[in-house]
């Protein structure tokens, strides 16, 4: 058992100053209990994405950062600290390069040789830059993402089903997901401990074990037309094909295993978690095969519901590319999510961010609650949003707050939250940071940058000019990462976070930090080729406006 110490509270700091503090919190917060998927793995989330590659670089990381100074920066390559560079105040504390390997090379293949020597580890997105809030950072983009289906509905998924699978760190969104939606969510399971854990959080409402429970529970919530989340245990490969031979066919279909990651996030049909887990080191290249038949199994029901009228897409999980490599050549009739149901927010500039109090104290996001609803008391998008959040989500470690602001709101945030750290009304500072599912900060032609109107899909200069810009602009910590979300070889992605405390060298940079996402966003799909970008971009004073 390795022991990873507890995220530190209150205003008692372990490093040199609030930047390096705020950091390390971070870093051990993505590893606490609540929160990390399988913490003694150093595993957070997404398959095997990890925050470091092994024990011992978790303890130099963490002894790096307490001796870090205010002037120095600390390189990690591949969840592994490597040096501590003198530079200057302003520059980033941390560097994180993440998952990288040269494009010809980039393969799983490749990947695995590599991480097995021991050279690199798989850090998905927001795992390997210390990110990592827990289910609640991706619930905005779910609750989006079914919010848009319900639009085929007139607006509510009340009445209505949908059938989904995997309750992981990111997937147990989704039953809440559509609970706020209105409708009945079934969503298929293999590990029982996760279905445990997602009903501990309240994620998730209900859980059974038989297909015959779950259409009973789920029959009578959708007569009554009231919310429901129901979590069945078993695996989707046989789960979905059952209910088609049945002749049910939900109104919504998707799913959410870790599929992007064949032989660490997919379990075969067949198989228990315990005896996948026992296969996956025996027998690797069966595994693979094994993974890959049930994929298509699994894959083949969704496009039969999807041409007996379900509306049928991808979450962001890599599925259907997975499909065709088994042999199902028309896998991608099934659209993606994110161009669905995300694009038109991501051209506006409009997405993910997120704070999180340093001191560990709930009483801190309220605070800050408070202070955004009064900062933008006619956004009624917003307050929605925070009511349900603080009814409904749970805090995972330190407590945090994850909310979807646009392009105007983030300057006028920033400035608040730096003042109310100034003055004392926070308990201690607090962390900004966000998911790296973004509109200018990545590369994913089979996701987020799927379908680009100029044809622009796999140009991956967009994330490294995101990278660069942060460490211009003075984040705290800048990491690019490969392979996040889909897996190696198919995205790149940029992250970022600063540690807001209340300082005047922070005040005085803030603004520009966290105009980087919204603006990079923007001028990025102005670029391809999209109006309402390129009208927000000549109205912003954005980019060059050449395209
Ligand atoms: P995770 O590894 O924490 O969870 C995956 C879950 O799927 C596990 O609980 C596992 O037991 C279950 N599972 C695996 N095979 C199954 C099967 N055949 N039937 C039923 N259950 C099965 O992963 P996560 O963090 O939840 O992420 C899920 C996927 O979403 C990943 O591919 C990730 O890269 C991708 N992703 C999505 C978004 C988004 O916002 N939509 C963002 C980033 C990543």
């Amino acid at each position: 058992m390795y022991h990873i110490p507890p995220t530190p509270h209150g205003l008692e700091l372990n490093c040199k100053g609030w930047q390096q503090e705020g950091i390390y919190r971070m870093l051990l917060n993505s590893l606490d209990e609540d929160v990390a998927e399988n913490p003694q793995e150093l595993v957070v989330y997404g398959g095997a994405g990890k925050a470091v590659r092994d024990y011992p670089a978790l303890v130099n990381t963490l002894r790096a950062l307490r001796s870090l100074d205010g002037d120095e920066t600390l390189l990690i390559q591949s969840g592994k600290p490597v040096a501590v560079f003198q530079t200057q105040p302003l520059a980033p504390r941390v560097i994180i390069s993440s998952s990288w390997l040269v494009p010809h090379w980039a393969t799983w293949e490749v990947f695995w040789e590599l991480e097995k020597e021991g050279l690199t580890s798989y850090g998905q997105a927001t795992a390997s830059s210390w990110a990592y809030i827990g289910a609640q950072g991706t619930l905005q983009a779910t609750a989006d993402t079914f919010s848009g289906a319900a639009e085929e509905f007139g607006g509510s998924l009340a009445g209505r089903l949908v059938l989904s699978s995997g309750l992981g760190g990111l997937g147990s969104a989704q039953p809440l997901a559509v609970e706020m939606n209105g409708g009945v969510a079934i969503i298929v399971e293999v590990d029982e401990v996760k279905i445990r854990r997602r009903l501990r959080t309240n994620y998730c409402q209900i859980a059974v074990n038989t297909l015959d429970e779950a259409l009973a529970e789920a029959g009578e919530a959708l007569k009554k037309k009231v919310p429901l989340s129901i979590a069945l245990h078993g695996n989707a490969a046989d789960v979905y094909p059952e209910m088609l031979a049945r002749g049910i066919i939900p109104d919504v279909v998707t799913d959410q295993t870790a599929a992007h990651d064949l032989l660490e996030g997919y379990v075969p049909s067949g198989l228990s978690v315990g005896e996948a887990a026992k296969l996956r080191k025996e027998d690797p290249c069966l595994y693979i095969q094994l993974a890959l038949e049930s994929i298509c199994r699994h894959v083949t029901a969704m496009l039969e519901m999807k041409r007996r009228g379900a509306i049928v897409f991808e979450l962001g999980n890599n599925l259907r590319e997975q499909a065709l490599r088994g042999g199902i050549e028309d896998a991608f009739i099934i659209p993606s999510y994110s161009t669905l149901y995300l694009r038109s927010s991501f051209c506006k500039g409009r997405g993910s961010f997120r704070w999180i109090a340093l001191s560990g104290e709930p009483a801190d996001i309220y605070r800050i609650d408070n202070a955004l609803l009064k900062e933008f008391a006619h956004d009624k998008q917003l307050k929605r949003w925070i009511e349900f959040a603080q009814q409904r989500i749970p805090f995972q470690g330190l407590p945090a707050r994850a909310c979807w602001l646009q392009y105007e709101q983030r300057e006028p945030f920033a400035r608040l939250l730096n003042e109310m750290v100034q003055k004392g009304s926070l308990k201690a500072p607090v962390a900004i940071t966000r998911c790296q599912l973004d509109g200018g900060s990545v590369s994913s032609p089979l996701r987020e940058t799927e379908s680009m109107l100029d044809g622009s899909d796999a140009i991956a200069d967009w994330p490294v000019l995101s990278a660069l810009l942060h460490a211009a602009t003075g984040a705290t910590c800048v990491s690019l990462s490969h392979g996040g979300g889909v897996g190696i070889g198919y995205s790149v992605h940029a992250g970022m976070t600063v540690v807001v405390d209340g300082s005047v060298e922070i005040a005085n940079r803030l603004e520009q930090v966290l105009m980087v996402d919204p603006a990079m966003s923007i001028i990025r799909f102005a670029d391809a080729g999209y109006d309402v970008s390129k009208k927000l971009a000549a109205t912003h004073g954005l980019g060059l406006g050449t395209s």
